[in-house]
């Protein structure tokens, strides 16, 4: 029987250049415990990482790995301050090399992933990829938000009973 890949952990530490020359690709989870500069940016991690990685090298040689990652948080509402669920979905193509120097001959469209050892941190370079794709904002959708106007359960609210409402004549003009 085999294991469903989203049930399979993934190897905190793995060697991407070893992984590369088998043409090697692996899917699995990533424990939300691995992430703490995410868990320390979000109000909640409410999943394990999902992650897909594929090693292969290009034309010229280069040593890449690409992939998707994603997982899901609860981030905080800048209206209402309350948890937003959110998923957090990246996609990338990095060059594996050694130095810096390095880095900087790849193309524009890859991005580098130095590894100086055989041993490089895959949790560390999923968590990177899962910041990255942080939005720079993040609200509910007007109809979701304790502090939209018009938020109500579905019932038009009287009128007494709303505060916002208040509000709203405020602002019309005359
Ligand atoms: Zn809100």
């Amino acid at each position: 029987m085999s294991v469903p890949p989203s049930k399979i952990v993934l190897p905190r530490y793995i060697d991407p250049r070893k992984l590369v020359l088998q043409g090697a690709k692996l899917a699995g989870q990533v424990p939300s415990g691995a992430m703490p500069r995410l868990a320390s940016v979000v109000a909640d991690i409410q999943s394990d990482a999902v992650a897909e990685l594929e090693f292969d090298r290009d034309e010229q040689g280069r040593y890449l790995v690409s992939g998707t990652v994603n997982i899901y948080v609860a981030l905080k509402c800048q209206r209402c301050l309350e948890n937003l669920d959110s998923e957090l979905s990246a996609r990338f193509r990095l060059a594996v090399v050694w130095t810096e120097e390095q880095s900087r001959q790849l193309p524009e469209q890859i991005d580098p992933w130095i590894v100086d050892a055989d041993s490089a941190d895959l949790a560390g370079l999923l968590e990177e990829e899962l910041l990255l794709a942080l939005p720079i904002v993040s609200f509910h959708r007007e109809s979701e938000c304790a502090a939209a106007i018009g938020y109500s359960t579905g019932e038009p609210a009287e009128p007494a009973a709303n505060p916002f409402s208040v509000l709203k004549q405020w602002k019309k003009p005359g």
